[in-house]
Order: structure tokens, then sequence, then C-alpha cells
């Protein structure tokens, strides 16, 4: 899923901060074919925050939730 200009961000449900995704990081520590579409994960953006993070992508112009 890693093409040039697709820029991914992660949104917390509770706190409501947003960090861009290091897709490249992403991609060495997962796998270049790991897909980020439908995922969620513990908040990563603030310490100690309990919400989930859900993943956004502009990759069409548009920022756009990456699930169904
Ligand atoms: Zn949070």
């Amino acid at each position: 899923m890693i093409r040039s200009g697709v820029i991914c961000s992660a949104c917390c449900d509770t706190c409501r901060e947003w960090k861009e995704v290091d897709l490249q990081a992403l991609a060495q520590v997962k796998g270049a074919d790991y897909d980020l579409w439908g995922k969620r994960t513990r908040c990563r953006i603030t310490p100690g925050c309990k919400g989930w993070n859900r993943f956004y992508c502009n990759g069409r112009g548009r920022l756009e939730p990456m699930r169904d």
C-alpha cells in the first residue's frame, strides 16, 4: 500500500490528536504488504491515553477513513 504521495495519519478517538504514520518505518516492522485498512491500535499518540487510533489516508486527494 506504500505509494508515492500517499500520506496516512492516525486519529485517536479519545484524545482527538492526529499523528502522521511513517509508512516506511511501519513496513520495516510489519512487512511491505502490511495494510492498515480496518486496523485499529491502542493510542500511540498521547502517552497514557487509553483510546483507539484509527487510520486515515489521503490517497485520493482527501482524507478518507481506512475502513469499510
Ligand atoms: Zn489518544
